[in-house]
């Protein structure tokens, strides 16, 4: 047996259950053994029942005294108890509702470990456990050892369907049992410095911690061995992207120099003077568009920080050197107002700017297209439309990609395909912790405004149940009195666009003939056609609508600086990242802004979004909340395929020794003990870590 037996072949194992470890991504003996415990139990040292105090969590090991269902008046649901005891002849009783299914499982005469809350139980006067976690310790068939779970410390796995903690742990030890001490491939220098447990050392106590020691770290992941198996996991990870970065870099690509008739234009164009922080972003950008080599840049910025107008700047350097610009954004709203802005500040400067959506006519599209091709036209922005096969440019020089989160790697490719290795930049305002970025967008460098343009006043939010909304609507109309204008928001219903259409288009109607018949009230939705969402969006930015009644389509990137008021309807239905950047549609001027959340029921999580957004305007540490609340696989998406799949490390609670394997992996690039140091870690590299994480051409 080695590391890539297939785990089908071990004893114990078979089709059967090889089927279900399959679902969880488990193959191969090595994959089973990155399969690691979520928790570990003391059983050595457990608790008589006798001695339990209520409050207390514990661990008890006892016998199935009597066990079934419990008629209750409401048999719904389905009350399962079952009655424990132990040599100290105490009683517990275990409760499970919508349990029916342990009816044939907790059989009296059973040894059982059971693990859970103490409860006192009024009205038995005894001692319960609601919903503990338990497992039938009497040996099974394929025990070959039954010491192994019980009067020890013992690691608790996630069942993979029928495949309980305790088959998952007998396969396990099975399997270190038999298989040779691994060879260590982390390189040796690295290993001494950080004081790393050997590979074979670390996988054993990770799985089956040794006597007498300190459970905590274990369970807070942070034994010696889950630091060192962390660690090699991420290691490999940055070493990977370096190595894809470096190649990246060592593309011949566009350079364009920084010249003084570059400068004057820029400076032309400004509409205003830039903060610290976006003179900082520009100056990275001018340095990597300067260079030989094709520039890879993720820009992050707060909603409202002015990431447009660096992009703006650096397509001037692209321009001014003769070559063309194109700018992706995820909506045609968006494009469209992309267009607009982009249209006003360069213009004068005679660069000739187009848009280019799905809602353009056949024939619109086909002359478009001409115009790029045959390089008349000088800044082409669109939304998908941009990426079809016959859009071709006659000299791409810079690529810009607005809210890049909606889209997918891919996409980003095709995109750059359109050019001979254009500079890429790419901007967001979902911003997250660098390191995470630095490694989610692999290939990436990242640039942060971290500061907002200046005069602005933080947005106040409010939380206001629906009952309430009377008082919303007059707030809302002293501040349209006072020449200001707003936005009502309606969620999406079910991924319907259409529903929320509906919900807009009633609201519309009630809003503009009753609550507010002297306002000039518009709405905007996805299914409008292109050229009416292009006048509404328009009238709206004229001020000649106040109040602009609308479905999520103005999440991103939509700006107007008159409007102060964003009211966000059933704000409960949103995720977090989605408030704050609706929020963001406000406080772009200098007026006082206020952003209200208008809820109807509240559950726990979304009374937390809530009030994460009630209390913080900081859209850093609310990505980083909402990258907590939802984990990184949902904070994502599918579309983020730069998204590794780890096994053993997690992003969020690993931060830092991301963080420390991102600067070894540099490091050991930069000067490793030996050209053969590299040469061997790179083939391991290929050969184990390529599959897993895609890492492809590494190297
Ligand atoms: P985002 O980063 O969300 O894309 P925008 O680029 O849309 O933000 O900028 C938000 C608003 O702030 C725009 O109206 C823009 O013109 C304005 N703005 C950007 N930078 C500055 C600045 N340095 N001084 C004043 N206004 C600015
Ligand atoms: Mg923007």
């Amino acid at each position: 047996m080695d590391l890539s037996t297939e785990i089908a072949y071990v004893k114990g194992v078979g089709p059967h259950r090889a089927e279900m470890f399959a679902t969880k991504g488990i193959v191969t003996v090595e994959d089973l053994l990155a399969y690691i415990p979520f928790r570990y139990e003391d059983r050595s040292n457990v608790k008589p029942i006798r001695q339990l105090a209520p409050g207390e969590t514990a661990t008890v090991i006892a016998t199935v005294q009597a066990a079934g269902m419990v008629q209750l008046r409401r048999r719904s649901l389905g009350l399962f108890e079952a009655i424990f005891t132990d040599a100290t002849r105490g009683l517990l009783a275990g409760k499970w509702f919508h349990a029916r299914y342990l009816e044939g499982v907790l059989k009296p005469g059973l040894r059982v470990a059971l693990y859970g809350k103490v409860e006192f139980d009024s009205f038995t006067r005894g001692l319960s456990m609601l919903h503990p976690e338990f497992e039938i310790l009497t040996p099974g068939d394929d025990d070959e050892d039954a010491a192994l779970h019980t009067g020890r410390i013992v690691p608790i796995y996630e069942a993979i369907q029928k495949l309980s903690t305790r088959v998952i742990r007998t396969l396990t030890h099975r399997v270190l049992s038999q298989l040779p001490p691994p060879a260590d491939h982390l390189p040796a220098r690295l290993r001494d410095e950080l004081k790393l447990p050997a590979r074979g050392r670390a996988v054993r106590d990770v799985h089956f911690p040794p006597a007498g020691c300190d459970l905590r770290l274990w369970n807070e992941f942070r034994s010696p061995g889950h630091v060192r198996l962390i660690f090699e996991e991420f290691f490999w990870l940055e070493l990977g992207l370096a190595l894809k970065r470096r190649n990246a870099r060592s593309l011949q690509g566009i350079a364009f120099p920084l010249t003084d008739r570059v400068r004057e234009q820029i400076k032309s164009m400004l509409p205003f003077k830039p903060t610290a922080a976006q003179k900082r972003v520009l100056g990275e950008i001018a340095r990597d568009m300067a260079s030989p080599h094709p520039m890879s840049r993720l820009l992050q910025g707060d909603v409202g920080s002015g990431k447009t107008i660096v992009a703006a700047e650096s397509a001037i350097i692209a321009l001014a050197n003769g070559y063309q610009v194109a700018v992706l954004a995820p909506t045609e709203i968006l494009a469209a107002q992309h267009h607009y802005y982009w249209k006003r500040l360069l213009e004068p400067l005679g660069y000739f700017t187009v848009l280019l959506t799905g809602s353009r006519t056949a024939r619109e599209k086909q002359k478009l297209k001409r115009l790029v091709r045959e390089g008349l036209v000088h800044v082409a922005i669109g939304t998908h439309a941009l990426l079809e096969e016959d859009v071709e440019f006659h000299k791409l020089g810079l690529a810009v990609i607005d809210e890049q989160h909606r889209f997918g790697v891919l996409q980003r490719l095709n995109l750059q395909r359109k050019g001979v290795h254009p500079d890429v930049l790419v901007m967001t305002a979902t911003p997250i912790p660098r390191t995470l970025a630095l490694t989610l967008y692999g290939d990436l460098d990242v640039s942060v405004i971290d500061e907002l343009p200046p005069g602005r006043k933080p947005i106040q939010t409010r939380h206001v149940t629906s009952d309430r909304v009377e008082q919303v609507y007059s707030f809302l109309r002293g501040e349209i009195d006072r020449g200001r204008q707003a936005y009502i928001v309606y969620p999406v219903i079910d991924e319907s666009e259409t529903q929320a259409m509906k919900a807009a288009q009633k609201m519309y109607e009630h809003l503009s003939r009753e609550v507010f018949p002297d306002a000039a009230v518009g709405l905007l939705h996805g299914r409008l056609p292109g050229a009416e969402k292009e006048r509404v969006m328009g009238e709206f930015k004229e001020g000649k609508i106040q109040i602009l009644v609308s479905t999520t389509v103005i999440e991103v990137g939509v700006d107007v600086p008159n409007a102060t008021v964003m009211v966000i309807e059933q704000a409960e239905r949103f995720g977090l990242a989605q408030l704050h950047q609706l929020r963001g549609r406000v406080g772009r001027g200098g007026e006082q802004s206020y952003c209200i959340l208008v809820t109807e029921k509240l559950n726990d999580p979304a009374r937390e979004r809530i009030r994460a957004l009630v209390d913080s305007n900081d859209g850093f540490a609310i990505a980083e909340m909402d990258l907590k609340l939802r984990g990184p696989g949902e904070f994502f998406g599918t579309k983020q395929s730069g998204l590794p799949a780890l096994q053993i490390a997690n992003v969020i609670r690993d931060q830092d020794l991301l963080e420390a394997a991102r600067r070894h992996a540099g490091q050991f690039i930069e000067s490793p003990a030996s050209p053969e140091e590299l040469t061997r870690a790179v083939e391991y590299l290929r050969a184990h870590w390529q599959r897993r994480y895609g890492l492809v051409q590494v190297g």
